[in-house]
């Protein structure tokens, strides 16, 4: 009796549709550098980054290409509608300097309580956070939008800070202008929400939390975790009780 061959198994099909995948992939990455498909910016992964746009599976690549090429982060920051004028460069000096920094006025929407010196990097970010996470949460959980963003400084020539007074011997991302520590934010109208008065209670109660202003505050720090490299808040140490601290460039970390 003649026997059907049993069907390929379904792992077995694997590596086949991943090795065809890549194939089309590349196909359509190689037409595109040579000029011979044209994608919508939206969907290519060469166009830069239109801080406006919806964000998607490519965002977090243009956003890091962005920030490393100087001239497109000035112009990114431009397009993006913020209030900056470029800072001259400070050659780094025991681990402190600028480079490519701006000092950032206000965001598209938001002023800042005081003008910040921020790397160009750190300020793209910000502009992504700001249109992407703190407008709609602020309009999502208050229905208004939020005016202004009060924070604890950007640029300082310091080490990390270990909470317990011990020397970490590393130097902090505030040292280049790569962090902005941000202590609250005022919504429309002018109600404020404080990181330290709103979120006293234990942080990790924030979702689901009665209090709108915790759970607004809990949003807009998952939220920064989508825009900068690293997060850290209430939740992580005393030394953050009350601010988020936002960076780039660092060890990808959210807490
Ligand atoms: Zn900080």
């Amino acid at each position: 009796m003649p026997i059907d061959p049993a069907p390929p198994s379904p792992r077995r099909r694997w590596p086949w549709v991943l090795a065809l995948a890549a194939a089309a992939v590349g196909t359509l990455l190689g037409l595109r550098a040579a000029g011979l498909l044209v994608l919508p910016p939206r969907h290519d992964p060469f166009a830069p980054l239109d801080v406006a746009e919806a964000p998607n599976w490519l965002t977090p690549l243009k956003l890091r290409r962005t920030r490393d090429d100087p001239a497109a982060c000035l112009s990114a920051l431009e397009g993006a509608g913020l209030r900056f004028e470029p800072v001259p460069d400070r050659p780094l000096q025991r681990g402190c300097g600028l480079d490519n920094a701006v000092r950032l006025r206000a965001g598209r929407e938001v002023a800042l309580g005081t003008p910040t010196l921020l790397s160009c990097r750190a300020a793209l970010s910000f502009a992504m956070w700001e249109r992407h996470e703190l407008q709609p949460l602020a309009r999502q959980h208050f229905g208004r939008p939020a005016v202004s963003v009060q924070h604890l400084g950007s640029y300082a020539c310091r080490d990390i800070n270990s909470g317990d007074g011990r020397a970490t011997g590393r130097r902090s991302r505030h040292a280049t202008a790569d962090a902005l520590d941000v202590a609250g934010v005022t919504l429309e109208g002018g109600r404020t929400l404080v990181v330290r008065r709103d979120a006293a209670r234990p942080w990790s109660d924030g979702r689901g939390a009665a209090d709108p202003a915790q759970a607004f505050l809990f949003d807009l720090q998952a939220g920064a975790c989508r825009s900068f490299d690293g997060v850290l808040g209430p939740g992580y140490n005393a030394v953050h009780a009350d601010h988020f601290h936002l960076e780039v460039g660092g060890w990808p970390v959210c807490r």
